[in-house]
């Protein structure tokens, strides 16, 4: 049995258990939780840093060069010059293109073509110097791409070329410059009259937008060609011929988790169609990761320090209710076990199968348990139990109603023990009988000493206080019914002599022989008692003079041949008296006892009827 203490120990446990493996799945939870904050951190600082490169670099370098671009081609000296051709003007061009090319770093060239294609002017960069091309070195542009596309525009607005590699001379420069080519058209009176081009060089450009410490970053065309690849040397991969496999960087495609990507075509505004993507670098992540984490264990570790303080407080509760359930269980115990052991019980089928039987049971029927389950109750039935007690108990439980009343029971010895029983059936959920509790309580010893009361010891016959009974009761009911109703008075001849010569004990020998004759000569119905010394009553009820002096006759006959214990040969007189109107019980009495003085004075051994 578990103590108090130990219920405590018991509940802490548990409440210990449960704290902790609800703060495991909480923390669980969280992390699921934490995991999808930390995708939509990623995406948040992707976003943050594309609009920073864009809006503090990408932006504003493309807007400068398209100001610078602006600036020349709206230069009224240009239209002049491209009217007149004068010297003059021209050289004062050409400081204005100089001067325009050396405030940009990143101007490479910058030239101003004639409506059919010729340079007219060309500065060039070299070694971080601004020169103006000779005159002879100049070059028809006319079959160059992006003069035949900007000699088609309709207004003068600023071109912008697809990124390459710089050409010259019809190849690839080394080292490698990414170029980039703004150009504006110039109308006089509406009409195309050259253009002004600069070639910008955007290495330092992509080297600022290309690196941050979170991602890895690309730029793609259309053709998912890379403009910038984290690796310089994959950069532009289309112009040195080099193939790469998109999803050698990219193993699911833009789409993948942590994968990035921000149109770059409404800024650069090019033919290119340009896509930046941000690979989140796995180191940004696994601190991400790792943050995250940090913040579980520590409200895992919080949790379960709660828990152990909740558990030790908490569980005082249940403690006291368990262990107020145990004493009241072991009350109940102590209970069913006095009943056990005090109260006659026992459940049987519909069928009276006996299903369990107490221990009272058990001691009060001298069987043991296994004897009694599983047998009918009959098992303990007295075979002389009147049948009229059984069909009423029957008739009533049957009927699903209790039956109370005293039946007459037989132990394995053969004793006679008596049961005030009440028996109760009980019922299922459909109202249909399931069993039949009878409870019963031990009434031997009242039944003996009421038996007792009302017997002779020395006979087993009735008393004269029963017979005076028996007598009153008798004739109220023969007075009602029927005439017919007699007594029959005998006394042993002679008695006193069977005394003086035997002794008393003897006499007493004869007295309990002359009662068994008697006994065993009358009917059921007939009342047998010791109404003196030697003398005996016999009440018959429903019987005529002439049919009690035929009982008499037979009586006396039998005494007269019986050979009694050392005695040997007794006789009895006999007076008979039998109902007649008015009579009372002393004057029944009264007659039969003249009747039977009578015969003793006739000679004895005789029946008188008076
Ligand atoms: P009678 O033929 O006239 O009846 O003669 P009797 O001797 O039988 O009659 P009596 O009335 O003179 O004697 C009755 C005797 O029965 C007297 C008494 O001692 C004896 N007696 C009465 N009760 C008992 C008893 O319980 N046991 C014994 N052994 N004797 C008893
Ligand atoms: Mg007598
Ligand atoms: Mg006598």
């Amino acid at each position: 049995m578990l103590s108090k203490y130990n219920f405590y120990r018991f509940f802490t446990f548990y409440f210990i258990l449960f704290g902790i493996a609800i703060s495991i799945l909480g923390s669980f939870v969280s992390y699921a939780l934490q995991v999808k904050d930390i995708h939509s951190e990623m995406d948040q600082k992707a976003t943050e840093i594309f609009k920073i490169k864009t809006d503090t670099i990408l932006k504003p370098f493309i807007e400068n060069m398209d100001n610078t671009v602006i600036s020349l081609s709206s230069n009224k000296t240009i239209k002049e010059f491209l009217q007149t051709r004068e010297q003059h003007t021209k050289n004062e061009l050409e400081q204005i293109f100089l001067a325009v090319a050396s405030s940009q770093s990143a101007i490479m060239q910058a030239r101003l073509i004639c409506k059919d294609g010729h340079e007219l002017i060309r500065v060039e960069k070299d070694n971080d110097k601004n020169f103006i091309v000779d005159e002879l070195k100049l070059q028809d542009k006319s079959s160059s791409y992006y003069f035949k596309t900007v000699a088609k525009m309709k207004d003068e607005t600023v071109w912008h070329s697809k990124i390459d590699l710089n050409e010259e001379y019809g190849k690839v420069e080394i080292p490698y410059k990414p170029t980039m080519r703004f150009a504006m058209p110039v109308f006089q009176n509406g009409n195309f009259d050259g253009m002004v081009v600069i070639n910008v060089l955007v290495e330092n450009l992509f080297l600022a937008i290309g690196k941050s410490s979170a991602f890895e970053h690309y730029i793609l065309d259309k053709d998912k060609n890379y403009i910038l690849h984290t690796n310089s040397n994959f950069s532009f991969n289309k112009y040195k011929n080099i193939q790469i496999n998109l999803n050698k960087d990219l193993e699911n495609g833009v789409d993948e988790n942590g994968v990035y990507t921000f149109a770059l075509g409404d800024i650069l505004k090019n033919e290119d169609d340009a896509i930046f993507v941000f690979k989140t670098k796995k180191s940004y992540e696994e601190e991400l990761f790792n943050k995250e984490l940090n913040t579980i264990i520590i409200i895992l570790m919080a949790n379960i320090i709660l828990s152990f303080i909740v558990a030790l407080y908490i569980s005082k509760i249940p403690t006291n209710l368990q262990a107020d359930l145990l004493k009241a269980h072991e009350k109940l115990n102590e209970f069913a076990s006095i009943i056990d052991k005090y109260i006659i019980t026992a459940t049987t089928k519909i069928d009276s199968t006996i299903l369990s039987v107490s221990s009272a049971f058990v001691s009060s029927s001298g069987y043991t348990k296994d004897e009694l389950i599983g047998k009918k109750m009959s098992i303990v039935n007295h075979p002389q139990q009147e049948k009229e007690t059984f069909s009423e108990l029957w008739s009533n439980i049957l009927a699903a109603k209790s039956w109370s009343g005293i039946i007459k029971n037989r132990t394995k010895k053969g004793e006679i023990y008596w049961l005030e029983q009440n028996v109760v059936p009980t019922l299922d959920k459909d109202k249909n009988i399931e069993t039949f509790v009878s409870v019963g309580i031990d009434i031997t010893a009242k039944v003996e000493l009421e038996r007792l009361a009302s017997i002779d010891k020395l006979t087993g016959a009735y008393n004269r206080r029963m017979i005076d009974e028996f007598m009153k009761q008798e004739l109220e009911s023969h007075k009602r019914d029927s005439k017919n109703f007699s007594l029959i008075m005998a006394d042993i001849d002679h008695f006193k002599s069977v005394n003086d010569t035997y002794g008393h004990q003897v006499g007493d020998a004869v007295l309990r022989e002359v009662g068994q004759i008697i006994s065993s000569a009358i009917r059921k119905s007939d009342i047998f008692g010791r109404y003196g010394g030697e003398e005996f009553i016999i009440i018959c009820p429903k019987t005529s003079s002439e049919q009690a002096l035929i009982l008499a006759e037979k009586i006396r006959q039998e005494i007269e041949n019986f050979d009694f214990t050392e005695v040997g040969h007794k006789t009895i007189s006999l007076g008979i008296s039998s109902l007649i109107d008015n009579d009372e019980v002393e004057d029944m009495i009264k007659r039969a006892d003249d009747a039977l003085y009578k015969a003793k004075n006739d000679g004895r051994n005789k029946t008188v009827i008076g």
